[in-house]
């Protein structure tokens, strides 16, 4: 299991993010401000320029404020690629963590095709935000399995000391405990074990809140500035307000965590609290997704 000292605790020298869009970056960023050497990969692009889409990551990475990644040198520690033809990287890694687009479908098929590159010593993870973990390992191989969990960053993963910790009935416990050591002395987080159920814990509680302040404010008529004045800053949650997160997330995010969370109940009073609100279905399908795309509910400045 990953590079391990005495103990049997986590050693990462060298992780692989596969994924670079809002959170994969990041969470590379914050694992190169802490001396690892990250492997950033996303789908290879059209044309001559293959790496394309990691790179953007790389760059909407440097523009970010405040920065996610400390230096320079932590930026040099980065190395950006793509899945068609840089599997071999995944074979000198001692952690992989999967930050794609939070679809199961998606990420059961880029298991398929990633598994037999990955490193034997690694640890393979996946940051999805409330899909089902066993799931994902479905039709992997029994040594896959046993180091395969969810760790769950939230946003922006440098500044949220928070990562659920999901294991599956069959990943091992050594992992699981090593995970947890090394969330917690490496990357000073504080890790919090969750069962694989929807949206988890943390993204349960958080999208509930989030969508009775959205039906409340269409309901009501409100303000996007007014509902993020009562529920931002000025009550102790700086940064936190409603909208500001929603386009932090990604507006076609939050509908993908609706709509599995949705998929995953049979509860009908859950189901209605998930209904996609009509204006999150809207603005998604005006491309107005958040701070990726330039503008959500608020303009990038
Ligand atoms: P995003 O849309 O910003 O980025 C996804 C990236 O994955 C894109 O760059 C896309 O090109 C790439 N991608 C898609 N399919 C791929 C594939 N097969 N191989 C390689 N790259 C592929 O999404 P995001 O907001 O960064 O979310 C990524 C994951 O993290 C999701 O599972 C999401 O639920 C979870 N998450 C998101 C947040 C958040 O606040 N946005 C917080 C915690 C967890």
């Amino acid at each position: 299991m990953g590079q391990t000292s005495a103990g049997g605790r986590l050693r990462v020298r060298r992780a692989a993010v596969i994924g670079a869009g809002v959170m994969g970056s990041q969470i590379a960023g914050w694992m190169a401000s802490l001396g690892i050497a990250c492997e950033l990969l996303d789908l290879a692009s059209p044309g001559p320029d293959r790496n394309r889409l990691a790179e953007q990551g790389l760059r909407r990475l440097g523009q970010m404020k405040p920065a996610p990644l400390t230096s320079p040198a932590a930026a040099r520690l980065i190395r950006a690629g793509n899945i068609e033809d840089h599997k071999e990287r995944l074979q000198d890694v001692d952690l992989v963590i999967e930050a794609i687009v939070e679809d199961l479908g998606a990420k059961q098929a880029l298991w398929a095709e990633l598994e037999p590159w990955i490193a034997p010593r690694a640890v393979i993870a996946t940051n999805t935000s409330g899909l089902s973990v066993t799931g994902q390992a479905r039709g992997r191989s029994e040594a896959f399995r046993r180091r395969f969990l969810g760790i769950h960053f939230f946003n922006p993963p440098r500044y949220l000391r928070l990562v659920e910790v999901i294991p599956t009935a069959e990943t091992d416990p050594a992992v699981v405990e090593a995970v947890q050591i090394w969330l917690r002395r490496i990357l000073g987080k504080v890790p919090v074990l969750a069962r694989d159920t929807p949206n988890f814990i943390g993204n349960r509680i958080g999208v509930y809140s989030l969508q009775v302040t959205l039906a409340a404010m269409q309901r009501h008529g409100l303000s996007v500035e007014a509902v993020d004045l009562v529920t931002g800053p000025v009550m102790g949650r700086p940064k936190s307000a409603t909208f500001r997160t929603l386009d932090l997330v990604g507006l076609d995010t939050y509908l993908h965590v609706l709509r599995s969370g949705a998929s995953r109940t049979d509860d009908p009073e859950e189901r209605a609290l998930l209904a996609v609100p009509p204006i999150v279905a809207a603005m998604v399908e005006r491309g107005l997704l958040g701070e990726k795309s330039g503008g959500g509910f608020y303009r990038r400045a």
